[in-house]
């Protein structure tokens, strides 16, 4: 599903900032933990800011619930994870820094900034509780 910022229509509506609250299907590939898989919706909670040039900043949170076995015990479990994310988007064509997003046509496609904070949130495994002792069964 496509999520966005019509840059140009705000620009032209004066309406330079804005808050942005939705909720999206997690993709499955970004999840690499063995027997665990989205139990709701991606929620992101986001601000952004147009600046004078044009470029974007935008800030806020995604939040998602996984279930699946506990990657210690194998106890069956749900966990709620949100992390933060942070984007600058500059058109394309002006000089930005590297790690910037760019955006064509007055128009933010946010997708690709969705999926990399999806990932900066995803952990490395679902464990049932931050105490769980079970042996775990890959050496580390
Ligand atoms: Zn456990």
């Amino acid at each position: 599903m496509m999520r966005g910022i019509d840059v140009r229509r705000c620009n032209a509506e004066k309406n330079y900032a804005g808050e942005l609250v939705f909720e999206f299907a997690g993709e499955e590939e970004l999840l690499d933990i063995p027997f665990v898989a989205f139990s709701s919706p991606v929620e992101a909670k986001l601000h952004y800011e147009i600046l004078e040039d044009d470029s974007v900043e935008v800030r806020g949170t995604v939040s998602f619930s996984l279930k699946g076995e506990c990657s210690r015990c194998l106890k069956m479990t749900e966990r709620r994870f949100t992390g933060e994310a942070e984007g600058y988007f500059v058109p394309r064509g002006a000089k930005g820094a590297e790690e910037d997003y760019s955006y064509s046509n007055g128009v933010i496609d946010l997708g690709e900034f969705l999926r990399d904070a999806v990932l900066f949130a995803m952990p490395a495994r679902l464990t049932c509780s931050d105490g769980c002792t079970a042996p775990d069964y890959k050496a580390d």
